[in-house]
């Protein structure tokens, strides 16, 4: 399967969305999470993360670009590259440390980073739909292919 696309009604459903596939999430992969500001890209990493056992607030690591969690299987790599003005800029932050480890790296704003990013395995486009979101979630990879034919299984 390719493409997937979920009606999003309100916020506990795109964090639902996050915690499915972070629970899917079993081995090293890179996640581009597309949508506007306030599209619901943070909110989407939270529930990942707290999937994953990250207790508190998530936000995204707009200056930073960049923030860490050790978790468990996998490291978790939370990216907001919204404020980035190069994509060189991640070279010498060292971007490639970050992509080489055994982890999963979640990117918001990924058009930023062209070029330098490694490609991902899956693409999240979070879009305004009334008074919610719709999800349509894209594989790149094969492994891209995998998490999406169980987060349909979960969401049967
Ligand atoms: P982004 O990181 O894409 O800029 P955020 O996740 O920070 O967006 O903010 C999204 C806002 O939209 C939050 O206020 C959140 O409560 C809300 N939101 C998230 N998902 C939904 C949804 N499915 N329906 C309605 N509101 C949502
Ligand atoms: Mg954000």
């Amino acid at each position: 399967m390719k493409e997937l696309v979920l009606p999003l009604p309100d916020e506990a459903a795109t964090v639902a969305l996050g915690a499915v596939l972070a629970q899917a999430c079993d081995r090293a992969s890179v996640i581009y999470l597309y949508g506007d500001l306030g599209a619901g890209k943070t909110t989407f990493s939270r529930g990942f993360l707290q999937a994953l056992g990250h207790q508190g607030n998530v936000k995204s690591p707009t200056y930073t670009l960049v923030e860490p969690y050790a978790l468990q299987p996998l490291a978790v790599y939370h990216f907001d590259l919204y404020r980035l003005a190069d994509p060189e800029e991640l070279e010498f932050m060292g971007i490639r440390d970050y992509f080489a480890q055994d982890s999963i790296c979640l990117v918001e704003w990924p058009q930023q980073g062209t070029g330098v990013l490694p490609d991902p395995d899956l693409e999240l486009y979070l879009s305004y739909q009334d008074e919610g979101r719709q999800a349509k979630l894209q594989a790149v990879s094969a492994y891209g292919e995998h998490l999406l034919e169980s987060i349909q299984r979960q969401q049967g």
